[in-house]
Formats: C-alpha cells, structure tokens, sequence
C-alpha cells in the first residue's frame, strides 16, 4: 500500500494502469488507484489529497473516457464499494458506484417506471448524472429529484438537476463528486416495463457496436443534427489510424480493434472533425472526455 495513504482502510494501489478500467482499454497508470468504502472514508481521503496537493479525479466505470497514453499524475478514486440501492415507496435511493444497469434492473424488478431509457448503457450512476446520460426516449436527469455530492472540503450537501445544471450529456456536477442520488420513478406493471426496457436495448443492440472496445459517441449531436450520419455522410466509417477505426456499424463510435493507443485515437478524431467541417462546415463537439 502506498506510504500516503497507509492509515486508510481503503483499497489503495499505486501505478495501476487505467486501460484496465476504461471500455476503451487505452491509458497509462494512475499514480493512485483507490476505492473508498464509505462517504466518511472519502472525505478524509479528499483531505489527504489537499494535504498531499495532489489532484484527485474520480472514475466511474470508464465508459465515456480516453485517457493518455503516459497516464496520470494523480489520484484516481472509484467508488465501487458504494453500490446499496434502496426502495422507499416509489422512490429508490442509490449510491454512486452502482452500476447502472443494477440500478435499471432493481426499479423493473420493483414495478418502478422511468429508467427504461437507460436501458443497455454501460457504467455507474455517478458517471451517468455526471454525463446525464441519455438515449432517444429520455435521460437520467428526467428521474433525479436530488443528488448528494461531497465537495473538495469534504462538505457534504443535496443539489438539484437544476443546480447541476443537467442538460444534454452535461452537467455541472464536477468538481464535486456524486456519493448518491434519488430517483422518483412511477409504480407501473413490472411486465410493461419489462417491455419499453427491451424495446430500448434492441434498438441499441441494432444501431451500436455494443461488444467492441470504446467508449460509445465520441461526439455529441449538433443541434438538430447527427453527428453519426455527418460522420457516414463524409465517407469516414472504416477510417483508421492503427487500430482506431471508425466504426462500421455506427459512424459516431471509434473502436480500439486491439492495441490502439490514446494518440491514435486522438489523431482520428482530428481527421474526422476536419473532414466533418470540411463537408458541412460543422465544427463536432467532443461527447467523451479527454484525460491528460
Ligand atoms: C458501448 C457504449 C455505449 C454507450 N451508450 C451510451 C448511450 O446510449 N447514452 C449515453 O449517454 N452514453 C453512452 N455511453 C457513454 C457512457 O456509458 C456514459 O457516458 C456513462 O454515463 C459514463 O459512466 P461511467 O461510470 O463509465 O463514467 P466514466 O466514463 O468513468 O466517467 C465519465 C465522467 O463522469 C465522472 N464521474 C464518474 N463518477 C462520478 C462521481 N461519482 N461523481 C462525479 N463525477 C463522476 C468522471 O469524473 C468523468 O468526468 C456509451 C458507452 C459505451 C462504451
């Protein structure tokens, strides 16, 4: 265990490599890998860093990330032992490190109505309030009634989508960090949810390259466009540099076929967002985030 953080009862490594934590399996190592177990814990952790001047960032499950090649200088911490949900009338209480499909899963399982949007999207509550994350029929914020966040005090108090801003894959959430959220779902028949939860996955299913490495749209959509069908419309679906190519099936993701590093990818993303303004003379924003 790393000398810094030896009083900790947390799980605390040092050098781990984060391609072994993002779904795109690029990234150098963390100086600190950590997994805190309870919000006490993390507070005093957020401490230690501020103590230590070392900046801290949080990963969730990895899925909306491309991190450099030559890694992090940085503590990085996952709130994976923070997973309980808990039911409350028509309300569902949920730690941040739950993953998401757990969380859509428990409310069917529950009779609870709203998340089948969510449907098939990879990784933890946190990472989807801090993304609002979304597909076509709705997104996370539209279910949240609050979110608790810790600060890098270690301050403890409730926001409002409307505080953090939720918007489209947006919000303000950081710099503070998620530890739990309140859902306000609507009781409905377990089998109708069932359905509209299915429906949304296959429409996924067809559309996406959902077993391939990366880490789903790389880009948002223009207003009133699509930045996938702008992507296909410039003739890049199969464009590579390396082992980065843009997708066959879906134009807006970029896929690590086996080796491919950040560098690669970023240089891809160049040639499209070129191409792209070239054709259309749109400028596409990135939708995943850059970690350097
Ligand atoms: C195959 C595939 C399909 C996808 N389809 C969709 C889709 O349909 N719709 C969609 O919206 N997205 C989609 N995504 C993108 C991604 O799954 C979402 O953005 C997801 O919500 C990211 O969650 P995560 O836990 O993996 O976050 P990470 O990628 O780990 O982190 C993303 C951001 O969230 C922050 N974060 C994570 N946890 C916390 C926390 N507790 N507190 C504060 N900040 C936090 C991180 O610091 C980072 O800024 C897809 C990705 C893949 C790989």
């Amino acid at each position: 265990m790393a000398r810094e953080f030896s009083d900790f009862g947390a799980a605390v490594c040092s050098g781990v490599p984060l391609s072994t934590l993002t779904s795109f399996h690029i990234g150098g190592p963390a100086d600190y890998f950590i997994e805190p177990g309870s919000i006490d814990e993390l507070a005093r952790l957020v401490e230690r860093c501020a103590d230590l001047e070392l900046p801290f960032c949080v990963i969730g499950a990895g899925s909306n990330l491309l991190v450099a090649d030559a890694g992090l200088h940085a503590a990085v911490f996952r709130l994976s032992r923070m997973d309980r949900i808990e039911r409350r009338g028509s309300r569902v209480l949920c730690e941040a490190g739950t993953p998401l499909q757990r969380l859509v899963w428990q409310a069917e399982q529950w009779g609870l109505s709203g998340l089948e949007p969510l449907a098939g999207i990879p990784g933890s509550v946190g990472g989807a309030i801090a993304m609002n994350a979304g597909g076509q029929t709705g997104c996370v914020a539209e279910t949240i009634e609050s979110v608790t966040t810790i600060d890098r005090t270690g301050a403890v108090r409730p926001r409002t989508p409307e505080d953090l801003a939720m918007g489209y894959r947006h919000s303000l959430l950081k710099p503070e960090i998620a530890i739990a959220a309140t859902f306000e779902l609507a009781e409905a028949d377990a089998s109708e949810i069932a359905e509209r939860r299915r429906s949304v996955l296959e429409e996924k299913t067809l559309s996406q390259p959902l077993a391939a490495h990366s880490a789903g749209c790389v880009f948002k959509n223009p207003p009133g466009r699509s930045a996938g069908q702008l992507i296909d419309k410039a003739g890049l679906k199969g464009e590579r540099v390396g082992p980065a190519v843009v997708s066959d099936q879906h134009a807006n993701f970029i896929i690590n076929q086996g080796g491919a590093t950040a560098r690669d990818v970023l240089r891809l993303i160049r040639r499209v967002r070129r191409r792209v303004r070239k054709h259309f003379g749109v400028d596409l924003e990135l939708e995943i985030e850059l970690w350097n």
